[in-house]
């Protein structure tokens, strides 16, 4: 028992048990109440372990495989012909026991360390301790959404304090305006990638700063740039103190770009001209931009700016003006605000956006910049997002897909390996598309009564269901199926061809017109003709993600075009034999073909057009291209119940998309285009 007992908890310190489901499955059976009651976090769950459990023979045997797995995956060195990589980020999407995350780009950024893993790529990821991370979503009587922040221990997490030889904390420190700010660092393991977490949360610092990493994106514009020169200052100081080797810094979004600012001190420390100086930090960064509109660029008042960064400013031996002027298009603009993604793209040798689309928004947005007429002379490329598919393949997909493709997880990003669909008899992929969506409705049906405003859905395991759930940011417009009531209902009453839909996303806590969305679609969960087939879950994290992603029929992404930088969640669903119903914009006018799928409206171009214009444009396609090709397609059945068309286009989306749109063929990107020098 003692063994079986350090072999988990050699495992619960690596998160490798969070795309693993072999090790994710002891950890729940340790004690299955406490594993679901603390959000799914196996260092809790073994803490409260059963004995009856440890001391189970067949349980000790595959706890030992378990532990096998593990030690091989980590026995195979890291890949000596790639270059040193550390990456900066402000959130990361790791697993729902982990509140370390909003959305999309934390998501993004988990599913990259990851892949980095698999890959053996050297890489350390550098991030903020969020102990209240981001917040805990609820409903009122009304729809309103209500947040809370439970405080998490660091003893709950796999995390451990960085400390040094003598057994101290290592400290590192920063100024922030007026005052030296301490931050300690808890280290997490993410397979063969190491991450540091800054924490603020020290006795030795004013009260009023203690809780400055505490939240995510909450607070005022004097919190985010102190959040950010933690993260970019402070993560540089860290790696220094830690003697950290790093050949290429990537900056993903411009919450880290102070690191350049650190990077061009140590270089004028070491004696360089300040030409010399930038030129050195240029070669050795490289940002990635996610925003593809003007307002939604992290951007700070010039007096505060100068006024927390007084002493870096200082010791660059800058003017105000001159000092401002890195993070403006027009240096001599005095009036401009200080833009963190100017500061990257500055300091920076190459620039991505994350999908073909973003790079070319991106390209026109800061032609300015490099001072361009034509947009395509701008350098910025892209590389476009894909997913961790061992974190989002569901269970019964991993084992579907072991038993017909065999070692999948290994070769993902082949092409040839999901070619092997084709020899998948209908019939199979039709059952193991019926077996997903049961399993999610049945996750609905189990969740839904326990929410704070229970929900009585009414769904069928066997009607078409559609998916809908990401962060209420109002471009994805959400409500966009409610535009026109009257055409949805009458969708809503052909009851020989049902739908149910389900919807799921949290809004930022500051974001009115956000929190206006989720309540609309509250409300029409209670509409008499939509009850118990419309429903919306509470508090969306990566477990609902995982569940939804999986078993929806239908994928709906409707964002105005082209507000969306790349999307993932999309991605998803393919492995699931989903269907993505889709705007092109972000990813999917690279991934759509016609037969794999189906797109919202023919243009894929970045323009952007009038809303008042292009949303009922979007929302009359939406309904046409759900009543004329995709429900028919869902219920038009051969002699043996099998919709033929539909599970032709499953098949399509499979061979097509998974490889093509995974953080696999993602980071190898990467590594070939942008961090190799
Ligand atoms: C994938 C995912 C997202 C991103 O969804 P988009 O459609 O790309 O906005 C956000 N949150 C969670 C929990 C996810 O799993």
């Amino acid at each position: 028992m003692s063994t079986t007992r350090t072999k988990l908890h050699d495992m619960v310190q690596n998160i490798w048990w969070s795309w693993n489901p072999v090790a994710l499955d002891l950890f729940e059976e340790l004690n299955p109440a406490v594993f679901h009651a603390s959000g799914n976090n196996p260092v809790i769950a073994l803490r409260e372990a059963k004995g009856i459990v440890l001391n189970d023979p067949d349980f000790s045997k595959r706890v030992d495989a378990a532990y096998d797995a593990f030690q091989a995956y980590m026995a195979t060195p890291l890949n000596a012909e790639y270059p040193k990589m550390a990456y900066f980020c402000m959130e990361y999407g790791l697993h729902e026991s982990l509140s370390l995350y909003s959305g999309g780009l934390g998501i993004l950024a988990g599913d990259h360390c990851k892949a980095a893993s698999d890959l053996r790529l050297p890489f350390t990821a550098i991030g903020l301790f969020l102990r209240e991370g981001y917040f805990k979503q609820s409903f009122t009587n009304d729809g309103w959404q209500e947040h809370q922040y439970p405080v998490v221990n660091p003893a709950d997490m796999p995390v451990s304090l960085v400390k040094d030889d003598s057994g101290a904390p290592v400290i590192v420190t920063v100024q922030v305006g007026d005052r030296p700010l301490n931050l300690q660092a808890w280290e997490m393991k993410i397979g063969h990638t190491v991450m540091y977490l800054l924490d603020s949360d020290l006795e030795s610092n004013p009260e009023y700063l203690r809780a400055l990493t505490h939240r995510l994106y909450s607070g005022g514009s004097d919190t985010r740039i102190m959040q950010e020169i933690v993260l970019g200052i402070g993560g540089i100081r860290l790696l220094r103190t830690l003697g950290i080797e790093v050949e290429t810094y990537h900056m993903n979004e411009g919450h880290c770009s102070f690191l350049t600012l650190e990077l061009l001190n140590e270089a004028l420390q070491n004696g360089l001209s300040m030409e010399e100086a930038e030129a050195a930090v240029r070669s050795k960064t490289v940002f990635t931009t996610h925003t593809p509109v003007e307002a939604g660029h992290d951007r700070f008042d010039p007096s505060l700016t100068l006024y927390m960064l007084r002493t870096v400013r200082e010791s660059l031996g800058l003017s105000e003006r001159d000092f401002l002027g890195l993070g403006r298009v027009d240096a001599s603009d005095p009036y401009a605000l200080f833009n963190m993604t100017i500061l990257g793209f500055r300091f920076s040798r190459k620039q991505n956006g994350v999908s073909a689309l973003n790079g070319e928004l991106s390209r026109r947005m800061f032609k300015d910049m490099w001072q361009v007429e034509d947009a395509a002379k701008v350098p910025i490329t892209h590389v476009t997002n894909g997913i961790h598919l061992g974190t989002w393949a569901a269970r019964p997909a991993q084992e579907f897909l072991s038993k017909h493709l065999g070692d999948w997880q290994n070769r993902a990003a082949d092409p040839g390996l999901w070619a092997a669909i084709d020899q998948i008899p209908d019939e199979l992929l039709w059952k193991y598309r019926s077996s997903l969506r049961k399993r999610l409705v049945e996750f609905i049906q189990q969740r839904a009564p326990q929410q704070t405003i229970p929900m009585e859905p009414n769904f069928d395991p066997d009607v078409l269901t559609i998916g809908f759930s990401r962060r209420f940011a109002t471009y994805k417009r959400a409500t966009l199926l409610f535009m026109n009531e009257e055409r949805l209902l009458e969708i809503f009453r052909k009851t020989d061809r049902p739908i149910q839909v389900v919807y799921a996303g949290k809004a930022h806590p500051q974001d009115e017109g956000g929190k206006q969305l989720i309540q609309r679609v509250f409300w029409y969960t209670q509409h008499t003709e939509l009850r118990g087939k419309v429903v919306l879950m509470e508090n969306y994290n990566m477990e609902i993600g995982r569940y939804l992603v999986s078993g929806a029929d239908i994928w709906l992404n409707n964002p105005r075009r082209p507000m969306e930088a790349s999307g993932t969640s999309g991605q998803k669903v393919a492995i699931h034999g989903g269907l993505n119903l889709s705007i092109l914009d972000g990813w999917w006018p690279e991934g759509y073909k016609g037969n794999n799928g189906w797109a919202i409206g023919t243009d894929a171009s970045a323009d952007i057009k009038d809303p008042k214009i292009q949303d009922p444009e979007d929302a009359n396609f939406l309904y046409d291209t759900l009543e004329n090709e995709v429900i028919p397609a869902f219920y038009n059945r051969d002699n043996n119940g099998i919709p033929t068309a539909w599970v032709a286009r499953m098949r399509e989306a499979m061979k097509t998309l998974v490889y093509q749109f995974s953080a696999e063929r993602q980071v190898r990107d990467y590594i070939e285009h942008i961090y190799k020098v």
